[in-house]
């Protein structure tokens, strides 16, 4: 997964795009970069790891320039290495040109094969470079029809920033899977304007959210100015991704037009009502389970309590030591508080269950801590689909709501119950937001976009429309 920034018209452009960055570093632990203009003249700099520790004074110094794109990567195509860090750079007929991309686009394969047989060559492996080749090919017309040509090729999903020379491309696929929104900031009596995939962004920037931008609309900031094109036939449905809401995003942040706070908490309260259990305590899995558990025990009545503790310096650097001590497993992460658990008989929240090590580990954890009980409850349905579309989901085999029942995974995890929300609960917001706005296809298998480069699993597949 991914998050992408595009800053327009400041002489700060960077270090904004840290700033952004730093906010959405959730979105991506591999690895970051930043490109800058400055009056036409590209810097770059990429590295493996986290936000705060590529971006130093010294590296942002050497970024100058008004127009900044920038992002945080976790791989979903291609592997976690450098040349595949984004954002993805090239130099061409028509000059300088740099994309990030937050999405996964399902007929990369396809495409890069009939350009490689085209004679184009290859440098990553990293699905947009597709696109790239694409905008090299179509001649001497401007880059806005060049680019149109380009996205009409493409499947799957995609929310992109570009910069060229003269200006900065923000473009969301026209099914809108991926969130994108645009803000805008006063400073020095002059605009900037800000494009994030979060709006948790934009709160750290002191930028104010003016709107997403619509699924297929392309929002073009060049020369002072702000267009936008809506070039492709509308969608019959939208794809927003409701893994955005049960995991993804920030909670504080607002996507698809809704607070993802709000949106957990009434999972919780949509799970308690569906499957209420008498217990002493709520306790969530943190971070991830925590709104949802706040909705469970406010709907329940049944008192929340931190009973797992989450260590949050935990990063990707940490080195376990090898067999001369022990493997510490979920305790690295996770630590149960004794006083809070012992004797008591617990409802245990989490967001999801992909591969169910966790939520064994927990249950485990809670039960040596002295609970008498665990109830294992998930505010999402069982996740049994992977994605293609831009979340890091392991393969259909390792998904163990694939190949096991509730009752089985009860088992495996070693709960007193287990529940999950189901589909029909998951939309309690439906008055508002129509269900058809959504990808569900972790959990129906009804992939809302053709999948040509997975034959396997579009034939598997429910079905796609
Ligand atoms: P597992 O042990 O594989 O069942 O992992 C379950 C945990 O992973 C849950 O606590 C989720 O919050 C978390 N999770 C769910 N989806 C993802 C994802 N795409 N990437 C990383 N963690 C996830």
């Amino acid at each position: 997964m991914c998050g992408i920034v595009g800053i327009y018209n400041h002489a700060e452009a960077s270090n904004l795009a840290y700033l952004c960055l730093y906010a959405m570093q959730h979105r991506g632990q591999e690895s970051g970069g930043i490109v800058t203009s400055e009056d036409g003249t590209f810097h770059q700099y990429r590295e493996m790891g986290l936000i705060n520790d590529i971006f130093t004074r010294d590296v942002l110094t050497k970024l100058p320039g008004n127009i900044a794109i920038g992002h945080v990567r976790y791989s979903t195509s291609g592997d976690s290495s450098l040349k595949n860090a984004y954002p993805f750079v090239i130099k061409y007929a028509h000059g300088w040109l740099a994309v990030a991309h937050n999405g996964n686009l399902t007929n990369y394969k396809k495409l890069r094969s009939e350009l490689e047989k085209e004679g184009s060559i290859f440098q990553a492996t990293v699905d947009s470079e597709v696109v790239m080749h694409l905008l090299a090919k179509g001649g001497a017309a401007p880059l806005e029809e060049r680019l149109i040509k380009a996205l009409q090729r493409i499947k799957g999903s995609y929310s992109f920033v570009f910069l060229y020379e003269d200006g900065l491309i923000a473009a969301r696929d026209p099914k809108g899977f991926r969130p994108l929104v645009i803000g805008e900031l006063q400073h020095n009596g002059q605009k900037t304007h800000v494009v994030v995939s979060e709006t948790c962004a934009l709160d750290l920037i002191g930028a104010k959210l003016v709107r997403e931008i619509e699924p297929g609309e392309i929002v073009i900031l060049e020369k002072g100015t702000v267009r936008n094109i809506k070039p492709f036939t509308p969608a019959k449905k939208r794809a927003q991704c409701i893994f955005e809401y049960i995991y993804f995003a920030r909670p504080d942040s607002n996507v698809f037009g809704r607070d993802v706070y709000v949106m957990r908490t009434g999972f919780g309260r949509a799970l308690a009502r569906e499957h209420p259990v008498k217990a002493d305590i709520v306790v969530p899995v943190p971070d991830s389970g925590v709104p949802a558990a706040i909705g469970y025990s406010e709907e329940s009545g049944i008192p929340f309590q931190m009973g797992l503790i989450r260590n949050h310096y935990v990063g990707r650097t940490f080195i376990e030591p090898k067999k001369e001590i022990r493997h510490f497993g979920v305790k690295i992460k996770l630590n149960p508080v004794r006083g809070v658990l012992e004797g008591k008989r617990v409802v245990c929240v989490d967001d999801s269950i992909v591969r169910g090590t966790t939520s064994q580990k927990i249950v485990k954890m809670l039960k040596d801590s002295g609970a008498k009980e665990v109830h294992m409850r998930i505010s999402a349905p069982p996740t049994v689909w992977p994605c293609f579309y831009g979340i890091d989901t392991p393969t259909r085999e390792e998904l163990i709501a694939s190949s096991k029942s509730v009752e089985e995974i009860r088992e495996f995890i070693g709960a007193d119950s287990l529940a999950y929300l189901s589909q029909e609960s998951l939309y309690w917001f439906e008055k508002t937001s129509p269900r058809e706005w959504f990808c569900d296809a972790c959990f129906t298998g009804d992939y809302p976009e053709e999948l040509d480069d997975m034959p396997e699993i579009e034939k598997m597949a429910k079905k796609t429309s």
